[in-house]
């Protein structure tokens, strides 16, 4: 017998059609970035800010939250669940995803939907709320943030002279590719070793993503932020191409072969109003 079309099976449970196709977005690019090798076992983490109607209020018990986001009291996120596969989303949404309310002045959240079968919101979920709250109050909000494992860009923070110089790392990036370039015209911050799940992690992503896009926390993975999750993974795909592409090339020993200062004016002005319009969204 044929697969359920993923459309249909989204659409029995019984959510807004809206919520629907986030969740139908979600679970896409969770399969993608499994193919990639981007999250592998139960890695990687998806939130994304809904508007989710009150008549579902919950009766489920609050659940404190260790960072405090007084400013996202009320509004509701769909998240990934701790411990569920990004390739199982499609295939049971109601327990890799969840629906969450900020409840108690930011100080704890309530599940509204899913995480069905006792699984629970992903560990990263103060990181999340971090960044969400802190483009809140920087005047750039976003509706989604993704984190995986982009194989390239975690690689590059084992360099020890990008370690010490982050904007080093950038600045070669962008010589590596065109895209990244355009793609990535507020580049990528550089989040040192954070203990998963923990309160510092959380800050340090919510200052990170505000000054960029796109994080790349050593030793670990990469926090990526956008209007969906297909902008989030967008951007992840730029930064991982060039990081690719740089590892590539090293291997060559080749230096000569980066786009040269005279290159990147041109492309500064080949893209002026691209890059200029997304720098402001
Ligand atoms: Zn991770």
């Amino acid at each position: 017998m044929a697969p359920e079309p993923l459309g249909e099976r989204v659409s029995r449970l019984g959510l807004n059609p809206d919520i629907e196709q986030i969740i139908q977005d979600c679970g896409e690019v969770g399969f993608l970035l499994w193919r990639k090798g981007w999250c592998e076992g139960a890695a990687g983490n998806m939130s994304v800010a809904i508007d989710f109607p009150n008549y579902h209020s919950s009766s489920g018990p609050a659940i404190s939250l260790t960072y405090p986001v007084p400013d996202l009291n009320g509004q509701c996120f769909l998240v990934t669940a701790s411990g569920k596969r990004f390739r199982d989303i499609s295939k049971r949404p109601e327990q890799c995803l969840g629906i969450v309310r900020i409840i108690d002045g930011g100080l704890a959240f309530v599940v509204e939907w899913g995480f069905l079968g006792g699984s629970r919101a992903t560990s990263e979920l103060p990181a999340h709320l971090a960044v969400h709250q802190q483009r809140l109050r920087s005047g750039i909000p976003i509706k989604a943030i993704l984190h995986a494992h982009a194989t390239h860009l975690i690689a590059l923070s084992f360099v020890q002279r990008f370690r010490r110089d982050p904007d080093l790392l950038m600045g070669l990036l962008y010589r590596m590719h065109t895209e990244a370039y355009q793609g990535l015209p507020r580049g990528i911050s550089y989040i040192g070793f954070r203990v998963p799940g923990g309160t510092e992690l959380a800050s340090d992503a919510a200052a990170a993503l505000t000054k960029s896009d796109v994080a790349l926390w050593s030793h670990h993975g990469v926090i990526s932020v956008g209007e969906s999750m297909d902008d989030a993974m967008d951007l992840m795909e730029y930064g991982d191409k060039a990081a690719q592409l740089f590892l590539m090339i090293s291997q060559r020993n080749d230096s000569g072969a980066y786009l040269s200062e005279h290159d990147l004016r041109e492309l500064k002005t080949a893209y002026h109003d691209a890059v200029a319009r997304r720098a402001s969204s």
